[in-house]
C-alpha cells in the first residue's frame, strides 16, 4: 500500500519542469525537486503520498526568492529585518548609473583618487566635521575607531551602556575583536564623572561612548555628560547609532556630538540618514588620516554602488531634499488618518474594520521608549495570524503588526511611497482567500 503510494511519485526530472529551468538553472531545481521528492516519500511511507500540484506548488515555494520587494505596513520606519531605509529617487538612480564603469578611484586630473573621498568631504558639509571615513556598517565603524586608538590598551565604558544593539552587535564583543580591552566604569543605573576620574590610568587609550538605541533607562539613573568626558583628557569615541541630522525626539544630533567635543563619532548610513547600509565615521583629522592607513580599512571599506547612493542620500540633505525616512518620520497624523480612511472604505462590507490609535515606532534604535502615534486600518478577524501569513505570501509580501485579535496596517510606512493602492489590491485578495 505504502510502496504503492512511493510509486505514484514523480521521477525528478518529470517535477523539475523546463520553465523551472529556464529561471532558476538545472542545479538549482534538480536539488530541490530532489528534496520535494524526498519529504514526499518519507510522508508515502506513512501512507498519504502528496498530490502532483501539491509537489509543483511545494518546488515552486523551495525555488522562491526569499528577498523580495516588500510592502512595510508595520508603521516602523527603520525596520532591520526589512532592510531599513527605503532610499530617496536620487539615490536609487546614482547606484543605478554606479554600476557600470565609474571613476570610483580616479580625480578629474586622470590621476589616482581616493575612494569615496567626495562623499566623505559632503558628509563633512553635512556634519560640521573635519574629516571621515567610510565603512560597510556601524558595527565596522566602531571596530576601526578602536582597532585605532586603543589596540591592547584599555577603553573606558560606563556599565549602563554594554548594550546589545540585535543582529549580534554587543559592545563587550565588538571591543574584544578591535584588540581593546574593556574596562567598565560604574553601575548600571549610574555612572558619575568620579567613575571615569578614578579608571583614569596611562593605560587607558580612549573612552567609549554608546547610545542605549533600543531601550530607556527610567527612574534612579544618572551619566556623565559627553563634555565632562571629553575634558578628562582621553579621546572619546561615541557610538550613536542612528545619527540624527535634524530634530527628532531627544536623539543626539551628529553635530552635537562633535561641538561638545567627542574626537570620532560613528553612525549608520541606513538609519535617520536614510540611505544605504553604510558606517560612517566623522570627527578628527589628525586620527581619520591615521586610520585610512590601517589595513583593517581596506576589508571594510564600501563599493562604488553603496557610496554613489550615501554621496546622493547626503546631496538630498545638503539640498534640502527630504529622504523617504524623515518623510515618513514627519508625516502628520491627519495624512496618515486620511490614508487609512482610503484604505477602510475600500473594505468589503463583511469585513470588520476600524481606524485605530496606535503606537508606532520609528525602530533602527532611534528614539528608544518614545511613543510615535499613528492611526491604523484595524481587521477584526477570528484568526489574525492567518490573515497575516497569507499577506506575507502577496506579490509583493506585506508585512504586518498582529495586536490581540487585530491586524494592523498602518499607513505611515506605505502612504509616503506611494503604495495605497498595491496595498488594498494584496489586502482584498488576503481577505478573500485567508
Ligand atoms: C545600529 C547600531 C549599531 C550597529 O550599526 P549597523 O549599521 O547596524 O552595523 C551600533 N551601535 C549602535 C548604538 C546602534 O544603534
Amino acid at each position: 500500500m505504502t510502496d504503492d503510494a512511493r510509486r505514484r511519485l514523480p521521477p525528478v526530472h518529470e517535477l523539475a519542469r523546463d520553465d523551472l529551468i529556464e529561471r532558476f538553472g538545472r542545479a538549482r531545481v534538480t536539488e530541490a525537486a530532489r528534496a520535494v521528492l524526498a519529504d514526499a516519500r518519507a510522508q508515502a511511507g506513512c501512507g498519504d503520498a502528496p498530490e502532483a500540484g501539491t509537489l509543483a506548488q511545494q518546488l515552486q515555494a523551495r525555488l522562491q526568492p526569499q528577498q523580495l520587494p516588500a510592502i512595510n505596513a508595520t508603521g516602523v520606519v527603520l525596520h532591520t529585518n526589512l532592510g531599513r531605509a527605503p532610499w530617496s529617487t536620487r539615490a536609487i538612480a546614482a547606484a543605478s548609473e554606479a554600476a557600470g564603469y565609474c571613476t570610483v578611484e580616479l580625480d578629474t586630473h586622470g590621476q589616482r583618487g581616493r575612494r569615496g573621498a567626495e562623499v566623505e568631504e559632503r558628509i563633512c558639509a553635512l556634519t560640521g566635521a573635519e574629516a571621515a571615513v567610510l565603512v560597510n556598517n556601524g558595527a565596522a565603524a566602531v571596530l576601526l575607531c578602536l582597532r585605532e586608538l586603543a589596540r591592547d590598551r584599555q577603553v573606558l565604558v560606563s556599565r549602563g551602556e554594554l548594550v546589545e544593539i540585535g543582529g549580534g552587535f554587543r559592545v563587550p564583543d565588538v571591543m574584544a575583536e578591535s584588540g581593546a580591552k574593556l574596562i567598565e566604569v560604574g553601575t548600571t543605573n549610574r555612572t558619575h564623572l568620579r567613575d571615569f576620574e578614578r579608571a583614569l590610568s596611562p593605560d587607558v587609550a580612549a573612552i567609549l561612548r554608546v547610545h542605549h538605541s533600543n531601550f530607556r533607562q527610567v527612574g534612579f539613573v544618572a551619566e556623565a555628560s559627553l563634555r565632562e568626558l571629553c575634558a578628562l583628557g582621553p579621546p572619546v569615541v561615541v557610538d550613536v547609532g542612528s545619527g540624527a541630522l535634524f530634530e527628532i525626539g531627544d536623539e543626539p544630533t551628529v553635530a552635537a556630538q562633535l561641538r561638545d567635543g567627542a574626537t570620532l563619532v560613528c553612525f549608520s548610513g541606513d538609519k535617520l540618514l536614510g540611505g544605504p547600509q553604510a558606517g560612517i565615521i566623522v570627527g578628527k583629522a589628525e586620527v581619520i588620516d591615521r586610520m585610512r592607513k590601517q589595513p583593517l580599512l581596506r576589508a571594510l571599506r564600501p563599493d562604488k554602488v553603496t557610496l554613489a547612493a550615501l554621496g546622493a542620500t547626503v546631496d538630498d540633505w545638503l539640498t534640502g531634499t527630504t529622504v523617504p525616512v524623515r518623510a515618513m518620520i514627519e508625516a502628520p497624523i491627519e495624512a496618515l488618518r486620511a490614508a487609512a480612511q482610503t484604505w477602510l472604505e475600500a473594505m468589503p462590507a463583511h469585513v470588520e474594520a476600524e481606524l485605530l490609535e496606535v503606537d508606532g515606532a520609528i525602530g533602527g534604535g532611534s528614539v528608544p521608549g518614545q511613543r510615535w502615534p499613528s492611526i491604523a486600518l484595524a481587521i477584526r478577524t477570528p484568526n489574525p495570524i492567518k490573515l497575516q501569513a497569507a499577506l506575507r505570501h502577496q506579490d509583493p509580501p506585506v508585512i504586518t503588526r498582529v495586536h490581540r485579535d487585530q491586524l494592523l496596517l498602518d499607513p505611515r510606512t506605505v502612504a509616503p511611497l506611494g503604495q495605497g493602492d498595491a496595498l488594498v489590491g494584496a489586502l482584498l485578495d488576503a481577505l478573500e482567500h485567508a
